[in-house]
């Protein structure tokens, strides 16, 4: 999955010795199911009514009973089942419970061998993204529409058929299903067979292969498709009748990253065909269903309104559920404990995929902004361990951590491939695929596989970094010899949000040396202190060369005076590792803010993006800190000159043969501007939004953004209306949602409470259904007090796009990391508290520490930026 949610506890602590740490066994695999009886075969038949959110179907399972038993239980939910019959024979009893999830049948006595369970049985079609859902759009000719669609991960195909449904239970699919004869089907595997009768058509796909439950995928509706077919895969792009052209970017890009991964894991993509499907709204992100992905329509269709960041994004999404196509669909994690080998790898794979088809995207440098929020998640003393254990529905969704999970396992498995070399690993990979094709996983597992193709400890080094929480601070004091040599003396302790002083914790970590512009070293700090020679004293010195690494570097005061003065010609990586840490550091208080703001004056004529948008998100922070305090005039008018000579210099409009990253700095710079009262700024988006309304056409997409949310931002009333005009009038989604975003940036609070009407109102089209809650956090940066008023009084219907599992998890960190500024913090976790079931108490508890830790940092900022102005117009004067 892409873009899930949050958050759980520490493996190794709680999980049965026997699982953590070794290689997958399906006997001790944990799990709730028993495992004495097995599914072998499953043949599933279903009748949807989308109109009355209502299915009807049939089930035959075939079933290995390893030992002989007259109980047989398996997970279902909201289905009654009848008829229930073994070899064609009544059963004792049956009893399901939705409270469980489990449905317990008891038979008339043991068996043991090979038996076939059958029953009819009914269900609810959902309309939020869990189990078979049914999602409302607007046609592309206006008019109402229904799709149905599938999401089962993590624990939600029970929804849709009675099975054993957690992912050790490898079997074999086929489904049949009865739809309208007019819509198209897609499923997992080819069409096998059709057969129109009256108003419907029967449809059966082939049998897929061995697989786990959460990957059986089916979608249906007015459908079309952009097909092609190339090295004996067939390739389609789906989406709502009018749309499928929009499908031809990621068509071509399927076929890429296909043959790419083809090489990469030197084991062929197994399925005769991979579909992606286009969903309107229903669900943010993407869900790699083997052979049959789906996608937002948003995350796969490029329209003429998309801009390269929509592209990227596009590209970078499906790189990432085509690398689950192997890991995860062919090798599965055995439990969810292990969600990260699937999530990691996959983040992981589709970065490295993205950096290298496109060079200039500078994609590592991109990423660097998900390491850094995974590290300010991770620096918390309640954060969690990559791996953890679960026992429920709700950890189970909870295992999805897009900053833990997803974010800081990608940086994990980029360090190791640093370490150990980029083809030893690749090797380790191959053999690990080959190995565990068709079947399960663990840690274990990769960890051997990498150990036997390096030759170093993998287990050793790799193991702790995903069984305990947090990461270290890596400390530098250097010391010359008489000839300039330097010697550097590392230790380390783990780094914490609050508290600097933590020791105990310690990493085997892979460093990556570079003094001045030579090629880095790699050295592995595995003890608490250790000494190493490091270039000469009057060059720069990264301890973290091109930020590769996961974790932070604290350098001593001569060191970071050396670092600054030669910062404008450092290497780009080794310039964003510093800015990276000396900004955190700044944030636990270990750093100054002085040094940080020397640094951002010391960039010279560099350009690079990341480091600018570094500084200025730093800045941005302390200009919101400085709001309603004196300083704050003083503070945006330096913050405004140190940025205004690169913005003047880029200008408003791309340059020919632009890469793509000057387009997003000058894109965060325009936006910076306006945001710190820039009036020459906001006068110049005026003008350019007057000629952009005579001509929707003279302006490109990607100039759009930053100019729609400038004047947004400004907008008085008759401008708002222009925009809300622009907004409902749009013909495509794309620009749509970009008009309404811009709404929701408004300072004007009369024009802000017209934003709460519309976010509420049925004026946002169905397939928008995730725009509602998106204008509300929008407005929330301006007028956090009653965004948040909107956000408690109005729940249901905001978070109406979010499964039924994920919301607490949802709302115990966004609550928090939105609203920090809303409200007292002690009525806003009350209030979070009361919203959410007891097993998302931790999660409340991390969102309250970045709360407590926000707040705190408030007049902290402002204390230090008041007295680093005052400190540089003494100097000047
Ligand atoms: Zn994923």
């Amino acid at each position: 999955m892409f873009n899930r949610f949050y958050s759980a506890a520490l493996c190794c602590l709680l999980a049965p010795s026997a699982w953590c740490g070794a290689p997958f066994s399906f006997e001790s695999a944990p799990g709730r199911l028993p495992k004495n009886v097995v599914p072998v075969s499953y043949d599933v038949a279903i009748v949807p009514d989308a109109a009355a959110l209502r299915f009807t179907g049939t089930e035959s399972v075939q079933l290995q009973f390893r030992a002989a038993t007259a109980t047989v239980q398996f997970n279902s939910l909201n289905e009654t089942l009848s008829h229930v019959l073994l070899d064609g024979a009544p059963v004792k009893s049956v009893t399901s419970n939705d409270e469980q999830q489990l449905t317990t049948v008891m038979l008339a006595k043991p068996v043991s061998g090979l038996h076939t369970l059958s029953f009819s049985y009914s269900g609810k079609i959902e309309t939020q993204p869990q189990g078979l859902f049914a999602q409302k759009y607007t046609k592309s000719g206006g008019g109402q529409a229904v799709m149905l669609s599938t999401q089962f991960e993590a624990t939600d195909a029970r929804r849709m058929f009675p099975c054993w449904d957690e992912p050790a239970f490898r079997a074999t699919f086929h489904l049949t299903v009865t739809v309208p004869k007019s819509w198209a089907t897609v499923g997992n595997m080819p069409v096998a067979q059709r057969a129109v009768h009256g108003e419907l058509a029967t449809v059966s796909f082939q049998r897929s292969p061995k697989m786990p439950s959460y990957l059986l995928e089916f979608s249906a509706g007015d459908l079309r498709e952009v097909s092609a077919s190339r090295g004996g895969t067939q390739f389609g792009v789906w989406a709502v009748a009018g749309h499928e052209q929009d499908g031809a970017v990621a068509l071509a890009s399927a076929q890429e990253i296909l043959a790419d991964y083809n090489d990469y894991f030197a084991y062929p993509y197994p399925l005769p065909k991979l579909d992606s499907i286009a969903v309107p709204g229903g669900f943010s992100g993407a869900m790699e269903n083997w052979g049959a992905i789906t996608y937002n329509d948003q995350a796969l269709l490029v329209g003429p309104s998309s801009t390269m960041q929509d592209r990227q994004t596009v590209f970078s999404i499906q790189a990432h559920e085509m690398a689950h196509q192997w890991f995860g669909d062919l090798v599965t994690m055995g439990w969810w404990d292990d969600t990260w080998l699937n999530e990691s790898f996959a983040s992981w794979r589709a970065a490295k995929e993205t950096a290298a088809r496109y060079p200039a995207w500078r994609w590592w440098e991109q990423e660097d902004e998900s390491k850094e929020s995974a590290m300010a998640a991770d620096a918390r003393a309640t954060s969690h361990a990559i791996q953890q254990h679960v026992t429920d529905e709700l950890q189970a969704a909870n295992s999805f951590d897009s900053d833990i999970t997803y974010s800081k396992g990608e940086a994990l498995l980029r360090m190791l491939e640093a370490y150990i070399g980029e083809d030893v690993f690749r090797q380790g990979i191959r053999s690990y695929i080959k190995s565990r094709a068709y079947s399960n996983a663990t840690a274990a597992d990769l960890w051997n596989a990498l150990r036997e193709s390096s030759g170093k400890n993998v287990p050793a080094v790799a193991a702790p970094w995903i069984e305990k929480p947090g990461f270290p601070l890596v400390s530098v004091s250097a010391a010359c010899d008489s000839s300039g040599n330097r010697s550097i003396t590392l230790s380390q302790k783990r780094f914490l949000l609050t508290d600097g002083s933590a020791t105990g914790a310690q990493w085997q970590v892979p460093l990556r040396i570079r003094s001045g512009t030579a090629a880095p070293r790699n050295v592995l700090l595995d003890t608490q202190e250790q000494k190493t020679a490091a270039g000469r004293c009057d060059e720069a010195l990264s301890v973290n060369a091109d930020a590769v690494g996961y974790y932070r570097v604290q350098y001593d005061a001569d060191t970071l005076a050396v670092n600054t003065r030669l910062f404008a010609g450092a290497v780009d990586g080794d310039r964003i590792a510093l800015l990276d840490d000396q900004w955190a550091l700044v944030g636990n208080g270990e750093a100054s803010l002085q040094d940080f703001l020397a640094l951002a004056s010391s960039m010279g004529t560099d350009r690079d993006a990341r480091a600018w948008q570094q500084i200025v998100r730093a800045l941005s922070s302390i200009e919101f800190a400085e709001r309603r305090s004196p300083g704050h005039q003083a503070f945006a008018a330096y913050a405004r000159a140190l940025i205004k000579p690169v913005a003047d210099e880029l200008g408003w409009d791309a340059a020919p043969q632009e890469t793509p990253n000057v387009g997003d700095l000058r894109d965060t710079l325009l936006r910076d501007l306006s945001s710190w009262g820039d009036q020459a700024t906001i006068d110049e988006a005026r003008r350019r939004f007057a000629a952009f309304v005579k001509d929707p056409h003279s302006m490109s997409a990607d100039a759009q953004t930053t100019l729609l949310t400038i004047v947004g931002q400004n907008a008085d009333a008759a401008t708002f209306a222009q925009l809300h005009a622009l907004a409902k009038g749009a013909k495509d989604d794309t620009f749509m949602e970009r008009c309404y975003v811009a709404l929701a940036r408004v300072r004007d609070p009369d024009l802000a409470r017209q934003v709460v009407q519309i976010a509420l109102s049925d004026e946002l089209p169905p397939q928008a259904n995730t725009l509602g809650l998106r204008l509300i956090l929008t407005l929330a940066r301006e007028h956090p007090r009653l965004s948040w008023d909107t956000y408690i009084a109005h729940q249901d219907q905001l978070m109406k796009s979010v499964a039924t599992e994920e919301r607490p998890l949802v709302l115990a960190q966004q609550a928090p990391a939105v609203y920090w500024d809303a409200l007292p913090l002690d009525q806003l976790e009350a209030w979070v508290r009361a919203n959410i079931p007891k097993g998302a108490s931790d999660n409340l508890a991390r969102g309250m520490e970045t709360a407590h830790h926000l707040a705190a940092q408030k007049p902290a900022l402002v204390k230090a930026a008041d007295a680093y102005l005052a400190s540089a117009k003494h100097a000047a004067s």
